[in-house]
């Protein structure tokens, strides 16, 4: 894998909607997927193009005034806006359950 440009500068992110800018573990992730959905991406580590938000206040946010999908670059529909909202919220923290194992070096 080569695309260190992307990775340059610590792995900072910045929340879509209110600006913050964190470390990424901080923040949770959605994935533009190969079909052209949004997806939560826990483990923070699936391909596409990804978004980030602080909280679930942003989530909710964003996906009301469609800054997600400007984000993605895809069209959402409601229905897919549910369903984020509904694993999101199912996931114990956003991402650090499931997963063992994986070491932050
Ligand atoms: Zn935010």
């Amino acid at each position: 894998m080569t695309n260190g440009a992307l990775e340059k500068r610590k792995g900072q992110r910045t929340c879509i909607c209110c600006g913050k800018q964190e470390g990424k573990g901080q923040l949770h992730r959605f994935v533009r997927t190969a079909e052209g959905q949004v997806a939560f991406d826990p483990t923070g580590r699936a391909a596409g193009r990804g978004a980030y938000v602080c909280s679930k206040e942003c989530l909710m946010k964003a996906c009301k005034n469609r800054r997600l999908e400007r984000a993605l670059r895809i069209s959402i529909a409601p229905e897919s806006y549910d369903q984020l909202t509904e694993e999101f919220f199912s996931s114990p923290s956003g991402g650090d359950g499931e997963d063992g194992g994986v070491i932050n070096a």
